[in-house]
C-alpha cells in the first residue's frame, strides 16, 4: 500500500474528471502564477526600469523620451507559468510637423498593420533639427536604427555587473535578441527577461513600436509595427467584467497550452486574445460553468482561422495576424489543433 497505491487511486480519479474539471484543476495547478512570484518578478523590473531612467536621465538629458514605464502581461494579470517576462516601455517624443506616419497598405510592401514614418519639411526643418534624425534610413524614421541606438546605450554603456550587485541581481543584456532584451537573475533559479520596446504615440492616437517584422526583414526593415495590445486586452476585461465571464481564465488557459506545448509555441498572445475577443461577438455564455465548451470552440475557431491562413485583427479587419507566420507553420499549427479536438486532455498533459 501506501503513498504508491494512493497516487495510483488518485491518477484514476483524475482520468474520471470531466475536460471542464480538468481544464479548472490544470489552471490552478499550472497556468495561475502564485502572487508572491509575480510581486518578486514585478519588483525586479520596476529596479532595473528605475536605474534605467537614472541613467537615461544622467548622461543624455536630451534625449527627447517621455518617462519609460513597465507593461505586459505581468502587469495586467494575464501572464502565465512563469513570471519570467516583461516590457520596458520608451515612449520617444517626435515632433509633430517632422514626422508623418503611412499606413503600410498604402506603401509598396502592402502589410496593413505595419507603418512608415517619413521625415518631413527637411527644406524648412534640415537634417538635424530632430534628435531623431540619426535614425532616418532612406527618408524614414527606421526602428532597426533606433534600437541600435539604445542597444549601444544598453548593452555598451551601462555597467550592468556594478548595477547588478547594488540590486543583488545578475543582469545581462542579451545578446543576439530579436529586440533589445535584458536577462535579471533574480534568485538562484529564477530569470526574468525584461524587453526593450520603443514606442511611438502619433497624432491619431496610433501606436506604434519597434519590433520588426518578422518574415523578409530586409524589406521591411522599415517598418513601424502597430500595437493593438493595449485595447485588445481592455476589451477582454471590459466584457469579462460586464457579465462575470471566463475568457481572460480561457486565454490564461491557452496562453499556456501554447507555452508548454512546442508545436504550438508559435501562436502569440494578441493572436489568441483576438480569437476570444471574434467569439465573444458570436457568443453569449461565458459563464465559469461554460469553459470547457468556450475553449473546445476556441480551438475550432483557431483551426478554422488556421485552414483559412488568415485571422483579422477586431480593431483593423484588413490587418492579418498570421502575416508573420510561414505557410508551414500555419500548416503545422492547424495540423496540431486539429489532431487535439478529438483529444483535447492531451494539450494539458504536459
Ligand atoms: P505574453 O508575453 O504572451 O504573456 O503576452 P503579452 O500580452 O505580455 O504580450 C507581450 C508581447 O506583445 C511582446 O512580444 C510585445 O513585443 C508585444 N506587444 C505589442 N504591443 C505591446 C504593448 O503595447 N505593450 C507590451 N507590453 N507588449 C506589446
Amino acid at each position: 500500500g501506501g503513498g504508491g497505491s494512493g497516487k495510483a487511486e488518485l491518477q484514476r480519479a483524475r482520468i474520471r474528471l470531466s475536460l471542464q474539471e480538468h481544464l479548472w484543476a490544470f489552471f490552478h495547478e499550472r497556468v495561475a502564477i502564485p502572487s508572491e512570484e509575480q510581486a518578486v518578478a514585478r519588483r525586479a523590473a520596476l529596479d532595473i526600469c528605475a536605474e534605467l531612467r537614472f541613467f537615461l536621465h544622467a548622461k543624455l538629458p536630451d534625449m527627447p523620451l517621455r518617462e519609460m514605464y513597465l507593461s505586459g502581461s505581468l502587469y495586467d494579470d494575464l501572464q502565465v507559468v512563469t513570471a519570467d517576462h516583461a516590457q520596458l516601455m520608451v515612449p520617444m517624443i517626435l515632433e509633430k510637423n517632422l514626422w508623418s506616419s503611412i499606413p503600410g497598405e498604402e506603401t509598396i510592401m502592402n502589410v496593413p498593420g505595419f507603418w512608415l514614418v517619413r521625415r518631413e519639411n527637411l527644406e524648412y526643418f534640415p537634417r538635424g533639427s530632430s534628435y531623431w534624425d540619426r535614425c532616418i534610413v532612406g527618408g524614414y524614421l527606421s526602428p532597426k536604427s533606433v534600437l541600435e541606438v539604445f542597444e549601444k546605450l544598453v548593452a555598451g554603456s551601462i555597467n550592468w555587473p556594478a548595477i547588478g550587485s547594488v540590486l543583488d541581481y545578475i543582469i545581462r543584456p542579451v545578446v543576439p535578441s530579436e529586440t533589445l532584451t535584458l536577462e535579471v537573475q533574480y534568485e538562484t533559479d529564477r530569470r526574468l527577461y525584461v524587453d526593450f520596446l520603443p514606442l511611438l504615440v502619433m497624432e491619431d492616437g496610433v501606436s506604434l513600436i519597434a519590433k520588426p517584422h518578422r518574415l523578409a526583414a530586409e524589406r521591411h526593415e522599415n517598418l513601424w509595427r502597430e500595437s493593438f495590445r493595449v485595447t485588445e486586452t481592455t476589451k477582454l476585461r471590459a466584457l469579462d467584467q460586464e457579465d462575470g465571464g471566463c475568457r481572460c481564465a480561457c486565454l490564461k488557459v491557452v496562453k499556456a497550452v501554447c507555452k508548454l506545448n512546442p508545436a504550438l509555441a508559435r501562436l502569440n498572445a494578441s493572436q489568441l486574445t483576438n480569437t476570444i475577443l471574434l467569439l465573444s461577438e458570436q457568443e453569449g455564455d461565458w459563464t465559469q460553468e461554460a469553459l470547457a465548451d468556450r475553449f473546445m470552440q476556441l480551438l475550432r475557431a483557431l483551426v478554422g482561422h488556421l485552414e483559412a491562413g488568415r485571422l483579422p485583427c477586431i480593431r483593423n479587419l484588413k490587418v492579418n495576424l498570421f502575416c508573420e507566420l510561414t505557410p508551414q507553420e500555419i500548416d503545422e499549427l492547424g495540423y496540431t489543433l486539429y489532431c487535439a479536438l478529438s483529444d483535447p486532455e492531451s494539450l494539458l498533459r504536459t
